[in-house]
């Protein structure tokens, strides 16, 4: 009974915040259906017929989930999944409730299989609640650091989470992120790794914004053969316990990128597929070959796995282009220095002038701390960008630090978001690229804006 309500009134909230277009947010059902029913997600995720996956790290667990959920669906069952950036157990509670028939059941229950993106310190509670049959780690970055403290923290709560996964649980991990491999050595059950081979993509040295170079068994600093990016790479403990990166058995054999998106071929042990993705840069070939190993682990054949991959589309706001004003426009999240370095790595690569617009916000979704650009190459936009566009309510600590690249002649100070954006798009010549790049809440904001000038429909009725 009190399941039928908590389910029930989880529905009506959700139908009443489309309807008065509040937003996407999934905050209110999932807290409503969680006070009412406490057991909701165990009770719930119990009835999924093909059970759950568990999708967390610091960067592309929206992109991987998505990813994941394309191949679970080319595979021929049924997805329960929670929306982007809704990945807290209230979101996993509002998820389950919406999917569910007011019964408490599920529509084709035997061929569900829940995909779940979590929040990285959401991960042992939600392995607790979801006792999920495959748990896949993407990497673990410095990442809104008033949020959680350091690395460590979160590294010291998987270790535990893992430790208490069900025996028959497969755990998938990065084995270019030395403290995602290492969480092999707590894992009861079955491991998988990935990791990228085409090593024409790597460099030979660690970039500032690298957070875990040291060994994760005895604390002492690891060599790296290849850096792909921050402390990705192939690693070793050299002088000390001489851990290594441990071989992969799902590996991307080549890695090609432009700014238009990646080519990537993936060994795996069913065999090798081709992947086109309309995804540009190293982490979203990432964020690939994790969905591929964890389809793998979960035994889909090839063909499942290359139809699922073929049938993306880009993750609301992570990478998506529209037409503005005859200008194309990619928006892509930033949200630490890791993925910005790679962001700009990647637009900067075609070594024509790029025109760019950065958006700085501090609330509590973005990192209330905005002292991670300081950790940013922004020199890797000098000389390539042709103009430079900064907003957000934190634009002038953005404007400091682009002075300090030697870029203060170029970069053009407009507080107001429209105002910003009108302006970076009279800088793009027409037909012309321009590359939008927030931070989380900012995201929303330019997004929102753009959608309504490009026209296309707001996020929360794209997505699903
Ligand atoms: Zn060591």
């Amino acid at each position: 009974m009190r399941r039928i309500a908590a389910i029930a009134a989880a529905k009506a909230a959700a139908a009443l915040s489309q309807r008065l277009k509040v937003g996407g947010g999934t905050a209110l059902p999932g807290l409503l259906a969680e006070r009412i029913d406490p057991d909701i997600v165990p009770e719930m995720a119990r009835r999924l017929g093909q059970g759950s996956i568990i999708v967390t790290g610091t960067n592309g667990k929206t992109t991987t989930a998505r990813l994941l959920r394309g191949i679970v669906r080319a595979a021929g069952l049924g997805v329960v999944a929670n929306r982007a950036g809704s990945n807290l157990m209230r979101g996993i509670a509002a998820a389950l409730a919406e999917a569910a028939r007011l019964d408490g059941g599920f529509a084709g229950a035997k061929r569900r299989l829940g995909v779940f993106e979590v929040d990285e310190a959401t991960v042992p509670e939600a392995a607790r609640a979801l006792k999920p049959r495959l748990v896949l780690f993407t990497n673990l970055f410095r990442d809104q650091l008033d949020r959680y403290g350091e690395v460590e923290h979160v590294a010291a709560l998987w270790r535990d989470a893992v430790r208490q996964l069900d025996r028959s649980a497969t755990v998938v991990l990065n084995a270019d992120d030395p403290s995602i491999a290492g969480l092999a050595q707590v894992s009861p059950g079955p491991v998988l790794f990935y990791g990228v081979e085409d090593t024409s993509r790597g460099s030979g040295g660690l970039e500032h914004a690298a957070d875990a170079r040291w060994c994760p068994s005895c604390g002492s600093e690891l060599a790296y053969s290849t850096v792909f990016y921050g402390h990705l790479g192939h690693w070793s403990c050299p002088t000390h316990c001489r851990v290594a990166r441990p071989s992969a058995s799902v590996v991307a054999t080549r890695v090609e990128l432009d700014a238009e998106g990646t080519s990537l071929a993936i060994a795996l042990p069913g065999g090798e597929i081709s992947a086109p993705l309309p995804l540009t840069g190293l982490y979203n070939a990432y964020n690939a070959l994790a969905a591929v190993a964890a389809a793998s682990a979960l035994g889909f054949g090839t063909g499942a796995i290359a139809r699922g991959l073929g049938s993306f589309t880009a993750a609301f706001g992570r990478q998506e282009r529209m037409n503005v004003g005859g200008r194309r426009v990619q928006v892509i999240l930033a949200k630490n220095p890791a993925g910005l370095n790679e962001v700009l790595r990647t637009i900067t690569a075609g070594g024509a002038d790029v025109d760019v617009a950065l958006f700085l916000n501090d609330d509590i979704a973005d990192g209330r701390d905005v002292s991670w650009i300081w950790d940013v190459d922004f020199d890797l936009l000098a000389g390539k960008a042709r103009s430079l566009t900064v907003s957000g309510n934190r634009a002038w600590d953005m404007a400091l630090r682009l002075k300090y690249a030697g870029l203060d002649s170029l970069s053009q100070v407009e507080e107001d978001a429209a105002a910003a954006l009108r302006r970076a798009l009279r800088a793009t010549p027409e037909d012309g690229q321009l590359y939008v790049i927030p931070t989380y809440t900012a995201m929303l904001q330019v997004r929102e804006l753009l959608a309504r000038w490009a026209r296309r429909p707001a996020f929360w009725e794209a997505e699903k």
